[in-house]
């Protein structure tokens, strides 16, 4: 097994099995060994293969093809092992309310998981309450309450709490949350976006007006221009990062299972959009190790989606959950979010830039063929074991749709840890830099991209001096000696166009059941209409959401990339 110095830190700090005294007490392979069988052991409940998925399992595990996502890695194996790493719970307009759900987000946390709330529910600001004769003191208030009970709780002692804060844009409260994370001592613990609706957007279009609603009485609560808030939106996500955007119609309008509930929010990272008390396991497939002598390895590919299907699904059985209410959810829709890593990597093995429009159309085919393989396989478990079992209803429920295990079986998360862990580019990113340092825990990795390393070899312009100069910029752009060719190949994140990095965040949501996580990195020199151009842009082509980040901005809260402080 080939596993990276970096790999191996990470590993070690947090992800191999320690003893009382926190020393480690298994090896790697052991501890893709303690994955691969705890999760065939729900192969059990179905037939008598479970040593030969076990095999299967961790063969794909352990050659880095594919990994789960962290909590499966942390947890598998363990009494109780929470497996998944999204879930979104409800947040109702009481004060017994909004404490359970505090008490249920802490248990959540605890076992490594990132949690979701929409605070739409809230009555606003200096509204009545009845029950003292009192004023309420609105959802920004209680979003500071949870920020502050996460700053508490370590994530299984592993992880860093993460939220996800959603206000919907017709809240009569939208302007204090839009402004909310201007002070940088805010809510470090949260992502927050606006579930934007398409009667806003319409509003938006026609420079007019749009109604804001108090969600106790769902009577108006007065109206606002659309185009002022939009730039208070703007203004802050220029400065911070937040609010992102959720296209909260458009999310509903590809909800599977209506009948189950409607999505009012997504997981911290904004990739899975879930209903109440729903849960979702992820896992990622490396596309880098999915390429052969310059193509892409389809048989590979369509095999490897295939085990890893029938992992995710597994791994729903063998999950403890932190709440029976999430159990009953999960185990209905039986959610899995197939996604990829290495992208970037993929697109340099290839020979195709990141912004070329091959690089756009090759997206489209490597994810439709991932979709349609991830449904296929999800068919035929459907066929051993049941579709998943709230399908009466669900959009699936027709003549001619697929008969599935799974409500969903795409997404593409962020991959932060896992991508350090199969050494690959991180989610559907380009390179963000060709050479860094950065610090993961205490330690200081210096990551040179590999592949460029390789090649200035290989064509004859590497140098000590040369590389020197890489690492201090951290790309090409203004490095002399270097072919025009390898700089187009390996522009990183910031030398690429906005509305390049939103036409792939595209490209893969096309064909993904879930959402796509991706930063919209603008360079430090962007203004606020660029900001307000990739908000737009994000709508019109088909994107679930957008998130922004202009380099340089301050953005006090967890990142794409949380687990490296
Ligand atoms: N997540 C979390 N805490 C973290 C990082 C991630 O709770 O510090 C959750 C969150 O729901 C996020 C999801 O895990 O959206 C996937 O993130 P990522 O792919 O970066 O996690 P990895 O599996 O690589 O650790």
């Amino acid at each position: 097994m080939e596993l990276s110095e970096n790999a191996l830190k990470v590993l070690r700090a947090r992800y191999l099995l320690k003893d009382e005294q926190g020393r480690v007490i298994e090896s790697p392979r052991e501890m893709f060994g303690r994955i691969a069988r705890s999760v065939a052991e729900a192969e059990k409940f179905y037939g008598d293969r479970a040593c030969y998925w076990e095999e299967r399992f961790y063969e794909l595990l352990s050659s880095l093809r594919f990994l789960p996502n962290s909590p499966t890695i942390m947890n598998a194996g363990k009494s109780p092992g929470q497996l998944a790493a999204c879930f979104v719970l409800p947040v109702e307009d009481s004060m017994p309310g909004i404490f359970d759900t505090l008490k249920n987000a802490a248990l959540i946390l605890q076992s490594g998981g990132g949690t979701g709330f929409s605070f739409s529910r809230l009555r606003p600001k200096a509204d009545i309450v009845r029950s003292t004769g009192g004023i309420a003191s609105g959802p920004v208030s209680f979003m500071k309450i949870y920020n502050t009970a996460t700053d508490v709780i370590k994530q299984g002692g592993a992880r860093r709490g993460a939220n996800m804060g959603i206000l919907r844009i017709d809240h009569p409260d939208v302007l204090e949350f839009i402004r909310v994370k201007r002070d940088a001592k805010e809510l470090a613990n949260f992502n927050i976006s606006l579930a934007i609706t398409d009667a806003y957007m319409e509003a938006l279009r026609a420079d007019g007006e749009y109604q804001l609603v108090n969600p106790r009485t769902g009577k108006s609560a007065g109206r606002l221009r659309a185009g002022e808030v939009f730039g208070e939106i703007v203004a802050s996500a220029w400065e911070t990062g937040d609010p992102g955007l959720v296209f909260i119609d458009r999310l509903n309008r590809a909800n599977p299972t209506p009948a189950a509930g409607s999505f009012e929010s997504t997981n911290p990272c904004g990739e899975q959009p879930l209903l109440p008390y729903e849960a979702c396991v992820l896992g990622s497939l490396n596309l880098a190790a999915h390429v052969k002598g310059g193509v892409i390895d389809y048989d590979a590919l369509g095999r490897d989606v295939a085990v890893a299907v029938r992992f995710l699904d597994d791994t729903i059985d063998v999950n403890s959950y932190p709440l029976p209410a999430i159990e009953r959810m999960h185990k209905g829709n039986r959610k899995i979010g197939l996604g990829v890593m290495g992208w970037a990597d993929m697109l340099v093995l290839l020979g195709i830039p990141y912004d070329h429009e091959k690089a756009f159309r090759l997206a489209r085919e490597v994810m439709r063929f991932i979709r349609d393989a991830s449904r296929e396989a999800s068919c035929a478990l459907a066929k051993e074991r049941g579709v998943f079992p709230n399908f009466a209803g669900s959009i699936y429920d027709a003549p001619h749709m697929p008969r599935l295990r799974n409500a969903t079986t795409t997404t593409i998360a962020p991959t932060g840890t896992l991508s350090t862990i199969a050494d690959c580019s991180s989610g559907i990113e380009p390179l963000f830099a060709l050479a860094y340092k950065r610090f993961v825990l205490d330690s200081e990795l210096v990551e040179i991209n590999k592949y460029f390393l390789q090649m200035a070899k290989e064509q004859g312009f590497y140098s000590v001096e040369l590389f020197q100069e890489v690492m201090r910029r951290g790309n090409l752009r203004q490095v002399k000696g270097i072919p025009s060719r390898v700089k187009r190949l390996f522009r990183t994140a910031l030398e690429i166009l906005p509305e390049h990095h939103i036409e792939m965040q595209a490209a893969f949501q096309e064909y993904t059941d879930n959402a796509v996580s991706k930063t919209i990195n603008l360079p430090n020199r962007a203004k606020k209409e660029d900001v307000a151009r990739a908000y737009l842009l994000a709508y019109e082509k088909g994107c679930k959401g957008i998130t922004v980040f202009r380099y340089g901005a301050r953005r006090g809260t967890l990142v794409k990339f949380a687990d490296t402080d």
